[in-house]
């Protein structure tokens, strides 16, 4: 199966009359890493709100695979993988618990819930976990587990906002190597927003956003030739050097 395309065309949200995306278009490499760098209000976690529907498109349109989200919003949902900046787990529950009640929300049958619960807990490391509270499992393992949850309905895009942020640098790492394993392994088309540069690699394709707006968007190595910047993290730090964003 071809790996699903993501497109937000136009896109603009405001709060009020705070303006958080400012006409936003933006195409995500199908089965690959996509990267969504940018500072802390730069209007990530909004753009993750839309895409999960938690917010109505105000103006503009996002295509999944050419069609709206909006025509067949079931169906997107289905195809839609998301780990959310705050943690969503139930602490006072145990990691298969978190994930058998995801499963149900999303129609499996306990089964299939055993099933794929064992599979992705598995190569995250994290099998013998399965009957352990969550509230006993340090960060890294938490998110971990809200990977593993948001693989459980086999979603063929997958969103994560900030997901390693607040996690040691080895946890980070892990975290981020797992996710890249994922478009490599299973094809999945992968949306990683951060603002820690280290978190990318030159071939991912980027999104630069900042206060708003897209600044760049291309592969690191492509955006550093065309712009004339050694490295990413020089490019990054001149497009958005334009004082503090208004979080
Ligand atoms: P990021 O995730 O990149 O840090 P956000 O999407 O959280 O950025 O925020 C973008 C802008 O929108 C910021 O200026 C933020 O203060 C503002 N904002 C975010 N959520 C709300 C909200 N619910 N009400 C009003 N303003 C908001
Ligand atoms: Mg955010």
């Amino acid at each position: 199966m071809a790996a699903s395309s993501l497109e937000i065309q136009s896109v603009t949200h405001r709060y009020g009359t705070r303006v958080a995306l400012n006409d936003v278009s933006l195409r995500l490499q199908p089965g690959r890493f996509n990267a969504l760098l940018g500072p802390n209000g730069a209007g990530k976690s909004t753009l993750f709100a839309l895409l999960t529907r938690l917010y109505r498109v105000q103006q503009g349109h996002i295509l999944f695979n050419g069609v709206s989200i909006d025509r067949h919003p079931r169906r997107w949902l289905a195809q839609l993988g998301v780990v959310f900046q705050q943690s969503t787990l139930d602490l006072d529950l145990t990691v298969l618990q978190n994930l058998e009640y995801h499963g149900a929300l999303h129609g499996l049958s306990t089964r299939t819930i055993r099933e794929r619960s064992a599979r992705e807990l598995e190569w995250l490391g994290l099998a013998d976990r399965l009957r352990d509270r969550v509230r006993s499992l340090n960060g890294g393992h938490r998110r971990r587990v809200e990977i593993a949850r948001a693989l459980l309905h086999a979603p063929s895009i997958l969103l994560l906002d900030e997901a390693s942020a607040g996690l040691d640098v080895a946890s980070r790492r892990a975290i981020n190597n797992a996710v890249r394993t994922l478009c490599h392994e299973r094809g999945l088309t992968v949306l990683w927003a951060t603002h820690l540069l280290e978190e990318v690699q030159p071939e991912d394709p980027v999104i630069i956003l900042h206060r708003g707006q897209v600044l760049a968007q291309g592969s690191g190595h492509a955006l550093c030739e065309a712009e004339q910047d050694p490295s990413l993290g020089a490019l990054f730090e001149r497009l958005t050097a334009t004082g503090e964003a208004s979080a």
